[in-house]
């Protein structure tokens, strides 16, 4: 049977650019898969069903929380995200390793059901780069804009919770240093 896979939890501020760390990552990892979650939020535009996150009504996804079919699942910024629980157990038991992007909340989560797992917080350089990140993606409402900025100081007082803290100074460092954190715990694991 195949070394069963790690799973990799990656937390950060909105707008901190782990979205594009995580691309990044799966692009030039073929061993790596990216858990696309579940989330009740409207669609961004350009964003597409399926690929970026599964788009559902508040009902169903109560419905998938009751049916628990959900790893972990949060409120965040008044909408609900959560993890489908079997596609990250079939990959990892087939030998994948399985990358989560969610929120401290969930992070917080799984870490009581998956402890063995590798909590990866990435940061920006500081909360002005953070703002003018945010600002310049051109997504989000002001009002949205100001709700994230708020939480995000919160947000980063989180980063002792993790393993590892990275900072996004640089996109293609800040995938090497990632990058080199996997591999490290993947010789780990094999260990065990
Ligand atoms: P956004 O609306 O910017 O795509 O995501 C907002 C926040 O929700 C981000 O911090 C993102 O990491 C988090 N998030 C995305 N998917 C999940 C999930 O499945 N579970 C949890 N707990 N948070 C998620």
């Amino acid at each position: 049977m195949a070394q069963q896979g790690i799973l990799i939890v990656i937390s950060g501020p909105s707008g901190t650019g782990k979205g594009t760390i995580c691309r990044e990552l799966l692009r030039s990892n073929p061993r790596l898969k990216y858990s696309i979650s579940a989330t009740t939020r409207k669609p961004r535009t350009g964003e597409v069903d399926g690929v970026n996150y599964i788009f559902v009504a508040r009902d169903q996804f109560q419905a998938m929380i009751h049916n628990n079919e959900l790893l972990e699942w949060a409120e965040v910024y008044g909408n609900y995200y959560g993890t489908p629980r079997q596609y990250v157990l079939e990959q990892l038991q087939n030998g994948y390793d399985v990358v989560l992007e969610i929120d401290t909340q969930g992070a917080m989560k799984v870490k009581e059901t998956f402890p063995e797992g590798v909590f990866i917080y990435i940061i920006p350089p500081s909360l002005d780069e953070l703002a003018d990140r945010i600002y310049k993606r051109g997504t989000d409402s002001l009002e949205s804009i100001k709700t994230r900025l708020n939480c995000a100081s919160v947000e980063l007082a989180q980063a002792q919770n993790y393993h590892y803290v990275v900072v996004n100074d640089q996109v293609a460092a800040a995938v090497q240093k990632v990058e080199i954190i996997i591999t490290a715990e993947k010789f780990r694991a094999e260990r065990n």
